[in-house]
């Protein structure tokens, strides 16, 4: 089935609660019916987007083409192979439900990305991560339709390109495609992976290192570091954390022994917290217009009430000008800006 709305308030529709309205939206809840809708409303030259749960996505304009919304939410377990168990999930299931539903069958491999907000289809697009953890470690592939041949593939992990919150989604196929359903491999073997900053302690104070309690745990650290968007308008963290060469970090190192730096897959090339380098420069618990830099993490930008994408926009184009002149390092945006 599809839903057609026309001239549509997208407020409640992203996470920033920015105000800005949609010329089309069309919810779909399964790929032959998305497929049959496109086939009859081909669409051309109009743009075409997916917005999932609208929480990585700063509207800094109307948006004058089509938004296409998965609506559909079915979990099945499908094989087991050994120790692991495939679970397909539909692009349209919150995240959070997918991870609960996980723990409820006993398959380790998504608890450390509790409560992150959005849904299952936008997982695979900026690989989400959290705690040591990313969503490449689980996807065996992911199912598409093309927004304009109308033809269904799955591509296994192994070709999404997956990255430090990226994609092959958001690179080849940014546009061309919709993801209608994830394909999962998990284990029922116990693998806590709690190698991440508080984890261990406060999973600790629970108990045992279950699913309920690593679940809790995250969740418990989540809540009291990060910004509820039904309170604050925010996206969760604004920017990407900086790679830089592993001259670049000694330098700095040099005039900031306090800098943290963590190692990344590449050698040469090492992770500096964009938060810590916000905060260094003096934007944390900032505000300018409606926007702000949270208090607590300077990593996320959040609404103050009322702002615009143009004032979110504003204070990040300073924030990273201040940046690269204090620090000679350039933070580009996670967020998606449309
Ligand atoms: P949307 O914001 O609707 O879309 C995001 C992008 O994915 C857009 O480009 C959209 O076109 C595309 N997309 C969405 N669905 C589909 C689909 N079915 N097919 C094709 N393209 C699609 N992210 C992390 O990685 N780790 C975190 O820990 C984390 N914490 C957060 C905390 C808070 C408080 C908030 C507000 C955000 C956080 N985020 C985090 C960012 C966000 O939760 C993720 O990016 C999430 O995947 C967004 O899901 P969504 O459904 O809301 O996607
Ligand atoms: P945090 O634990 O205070 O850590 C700050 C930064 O240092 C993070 O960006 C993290 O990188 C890095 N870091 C800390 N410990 C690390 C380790 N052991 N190894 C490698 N890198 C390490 O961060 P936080 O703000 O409270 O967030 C906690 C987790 O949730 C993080 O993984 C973060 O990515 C995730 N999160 C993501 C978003 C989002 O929108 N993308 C929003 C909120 C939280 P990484 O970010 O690479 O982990």
């Amino acid at each position: 089935m599809v839903q057609e709305f026309f001239n549509i308030s997208l407020k409640e529709r992203n996470s920033f609660g920015i105000e800005a309205r949609a010329a089309a939206l069309v919810e779909f809840d399964d790929t032959d019916s998305l497929r049959d809708y496109l086939a009859s409303h081909p669409i051309g030259d109009r743009r075409t987007e997916v917005i999932g749960g609208g929480n990585n996505i700063l509207f800094t304009q109307d948006f004058d083409g089509l938004l296409l919304h998965p609506v559909g939410r079915a979990f099945r377990l499908t094989d087991e192979e050994g120790d692991t168990v495939g679970v397909h999930a539909e692009a349209g299931l919150p995240w959070d439900d997918f991870v609960h539903l996980c723990a409820e069958h006993g398959l380790w491999g998504a608890e450390n990305l509790t409560a992150i907000p959005g849904t299952v289809g936008a997982a695979p697009v900026q690989n989400i991560g959290a705690y040591g953890a990313e969503a490449a470690d689980i996807i065996e592939s992911v199912e598409t339709l093309d927004l304009r041949t109308l033809k269904e593939t799955t591509l296994a992990g192994a070709h999404c390109n997956f990255g430090y919150r990226d994609s092959i989604f958001k690179g080849a196929l940014k546009g061309r495609v919709v993801i209608t359903a994830v394909n999962f491999r998990l284990s029922r073997q116990p693998r806590p992976n709690l190698g991440y900053g508080a984890l261990a302690a406060e999973t600790a104070s629970l108990g045992e290192p279950t699913l309920a309690h690593i679940g809790e745990a995250v969740r418990r650290i989540r809540t009291s570091k990060l910004p509820d968007p039904a309170t604050l308008g925010n996206a969760g963290s604004f920017f990407k954390n900086p790679l830089v060469e592993r001259s670049v970090a000694e330098a700095l190192k040099r005039d900031y022994p306090d800098m943290p730096s963590y190692a990344t897959d590449s050698p040469d090339r090492i992770k500096i917290p964009a938060g810590w380098l916000i905060e260094k420069a003096g934007w944390k618990g900032t505000t300018r217009n409606r926007a702000g830099v949270y208090e607590r993490q300077a990593l996320i930008l959040v609404n103050r009430g009322g702002a615009t994408g143009a004032d979110i926009i504003a204070l990040a184009e300073a924030i990273i000008a201040d940046v690269r002149t204090k620090f000679g390092i350039s933070i580009s945006p996670e967020v998606n800006i449309w």
